[in-house]
């Protein structure tokens, strides 16, 4: 699988498509029936900053994505954590004769790619040997080590039909020692990913063991539960839905890690210590500080779902262009000779 180095840039540059989100945010405001107590015994993780949904820019000709984390991505303040690229519910029309929408052939360097679908289909295929469609619930968790090619499409049976598509992709940086490991591929289908089921917190009164939610736990470990992703550094990756509106919840997360909840869809407070509650609307992102306590979080809405990532920081220099993240620009300048001399992908 060879490509022509005169084409990387036409895939790596997205068209940029500044367009303002529809979506209502609120920035920090307070709710007005949030609990104001929180129990004197439990440290509380607070909000460091809220960032509103991002503008949208477009993956190729198939993927209309929000970069999430805006101009946070790539630096050191969410290791190891790099960039969420989420493309909001859009329906597509039947592509019943054309080829399926989508990114061709490009190549990464020294990070994991995560791909996440809720709605609709993706088509992955790789310079390793691999071929997949990634179905509603699947996780495929690729990493690039030192140098894979891939390419992501709509499935076929997706264009063919057309639908809502709904997917997210994160980038989890690879730890220095492993940046020119073997390029591997964990195709994780949806009924390998445990769900846990998720209880009404006690605030001020008897636990009342209701089942408010549940937690998807694809990396790491949820209340002794553990996800079925292998990674080279510690990462927590949980997809939580609260169902039920005004409800609390706390998700522990060990104290050192960095903390990042994404809201896909629905509104949620973070209560943080002091019981003091920051909104976060649909498709808000909220960076927790980094400190010890529980993640307290309360629905404002039904079916509230989030993204939960947890990681200890990488503690190493990011050196980031395109498709590849690296320490340093020579090492960044090494990969672009080494794509074009052909050496990626084995
Ligand atoms: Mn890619």
């Amino acid at each position: 699988m060879l490509l022509r180095p005169t084409l990387l840039h036409s895939l790596l540059l997205p068209i940029v498509q500044a367009l303002s989100s529809a979506n209502a945010n609120t920035n920090g405001s307070s709710s007005n029936n949030i609990m104001t107590t929180s129990s004197a015994s439990v440290a509380l993780r607070s909000v460091k900053q809220i960032l509103p949904a991002a503008p949208m820019y477009w993956v190729g000709d198939g993927f209309h994505v929000q970069q999430v984390f805006s101009n946070k991505a790539c630096t050191e303040e969410l290791s190891p954590f790099l960039m969420l690229d989420y493309a909001v519910p859009k329906y597509f029309k039947p592509n019943e004769n054309g080829s399926p929408l989508g990114i061709g052939q490009h190549p990464h360097r020294g990070v994991d790619t995560v791909m996440m679908a809720f709605k609709g289909e993706v088509e992955h295929a790789d310079s390793i040997g691999n071929q997949d469609v990634i179905k509603p619930g699947d996780v495929q968790w690729m990493t690039s080590g030192r140098g894979i090619i891939h390419q992501e499409f709509h499935s076929n049976e997706f264009s063919k039909k057309g639908g809502e598509l709904e997917i997210c992709q994160l980038w989890v940086n690879l730890p220095k020692k492993d940046k020119m490991t073997k390029p591997h591929y964990q195709p994780i289908v949806n009924k390998n990913i445990p769900v846990v089921d998720l209880k009404e917190a006690s605030v001020d009164k008897e636990c009342s063991e209701e089942t408010v939610g549940s937690v998807r736990v694809i990396a790491g470990s949820f209340l002794g539960t553990k996800g079925p992703a292998s990674t080279f550094s510690p990462v927590e990756l949980w997809d939580t839905t609260i169902q039920k509106k005004g409800a609390v919840v706390d998700l522990p997360l060990p104290d050192d890690y960095n903390c990042i909840v994404f809201v896909r869809q629905g509104e949620i407070d973070i209560i943080g210590e002091g019981g003091d509650p920051k909104r976060v609307g649909a498709q808000g992102v909220a960076l927790l500080k980094r400190e010890g306590g529980i993640i307290r979080i309360q629905s404002a809405q039904q079916n509230a779902s989030l993204l939960v990532m947890g990681g200890l920081p990488l503690n190493e220099p990011i050196a980031h262009r395109g498709p590849f993240v690296m320490n340093t620009l020579d090492e960044i300048d090494q990969a672009n000779r080494d794509y074009k001399m052909g050496k990626f992908g084995k």
